[in-house]
């Protein structure tokens, strides 16, 4: 059976800013299992960054719970065990502004073997030509400096330097949405190697549906600091049932016939995605949605399971009205 690593439960991060409270995250739950690629996929301003940051500790959650190996790491992460900080690593979008320029890449990949004490100082030369040997660069890349190197060699020295500290658990935070098309598939497949060879569980930001279909064990789809929809990847992709997903399915592209068949017919979206500091009443979706119902204006949709492995917030499905939230268990 698949273990669960990290479990978020009624997970809300709100900021009071001068305009209102924004609720970035506003009450998410999910499990990731050990070993697999949960898909976060969300449009800016959904929420998806602020989950990430919040489990790696760049914010305190403002309520609800979030579990890491069986301990609770809704505090900061200076507020953290040492171990803790050290399995759980970031990858960010921009390499460009994460790796400082003006040191050499050995520079930035000692910092964490010293920082957590990873290997003894006359071992640090051989576990940074290890590293970089892992992301599939050569080992004299140690004396160059970031911008002497291409964006997607950036990227791999930011995913070697996440690797420093042995984590089991990353977060990668759009680690390709910078990146051309091509690198952006060497990214990915390093990513998939890297994930068989060391048993790593990934937490994958991502605007760009499209990646997970190869990707992701299962994929989320987030919207106003929601989740609206999460579900197996083959079960997302051949039966979507809320209708934002079926709307970001339908503009996608697609490579094969039986993609063709799967997808739902173009659905426009009316409307831009609403202010967090002013989420409409009801169903936070229903000034967009193809499908709303009168009552969307006033019920905020309960999260039902409709299909083993595969949850949905939304009015259309039974239960969605008034059954209280499922209990989380491993796996959704
Ligand atoms: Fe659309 Fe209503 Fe479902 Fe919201 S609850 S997604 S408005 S049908």
């Amino acid at each position: 059976m698949a273990s669960t690593i990290l479990k978020a439960d009624n997970l809300k991060k709100h900021f009071h800013t001068s305009r209102g409270i924004v609720r970035a995250a506003d009450g998410v739950s999910f499990a990731i299992n050990k070993r697999e690629t949960l898909g976060l996929v969300g449009e800016s301003g959904s929420g998806k960054s602020t989950v990430a940051y919040t489990i790696i500790g760049i914010y305190r959650a403002t309520s609800g719970d979030l579990v890491f190996k069986d301990q609770d790491i809704t505090k900061e992460s200076n507020k953290r065990p040492k171990a803790l900080k050290q399995d759980i690593q970031i990858v960010f979008q921009d390499p460009g502004s994460s790796l400082n320029p003006r040191r050499s890449i050995r520079q930035i990949m000692e910092l964490p073997l010293l920082v957590h004490n990873i290997v003894p100082r006359n071992e640090r030369e051989d576990k940074i030509v290890d590293l970089l040997r892992m992301v599939e660069l050569p080992a004299d890349y140690m004396y160059k400096h970031p911008l002497a190197i291409g964006g997607g060699e950036r990227q791999m020295v930011a995913i070697a330097r996440a690797l420093a500290t042995n984590p089991s658990f990353i977060v990668l935070d759009e680690p390709t949405s910078a990146l051309d098309v091509s690198v952006q598939a060497k990214i990915i497949n390093l990513l998939m190697g890297l994930q068989n060879e060391l048993d790593l569980t990934f937490l994958f930001i991502t605007h760009d549906l499209s990646l997970m279909r190869n990707m992701a064990t299962r994929v989320a789809i987030m919207y106003l600091g929601k989740i609206c929809e999460i579900a197996s990847t083959r079960e997302f992709f051949s039966n979507p049932l809320h209708p934002y997903t079926k709307m970001l399915l339908s503009s996608i592209p697609v490579v094969s016939v039986e993609e063709e068949k799967l997808k739902p017919d173009k659905i426009v979206s009316t409307g831009e995605i609403p202010s967090p500091v002013n989420i409409p009443p009801g169903c936070s979706f229903h000034q967009r949605c193809p499908e709303r119902m009168e009552i969307c204006s006033r019920l905020d949709p309960f999260t039902v399971t409709p299909e083993p492995d595969h949850q949905v917030r939304c009015l259309l499905y039974p239960g969605a009205s008034g059954v209280p939230l499922p209990k989380i268990q491993g796996g959704v």
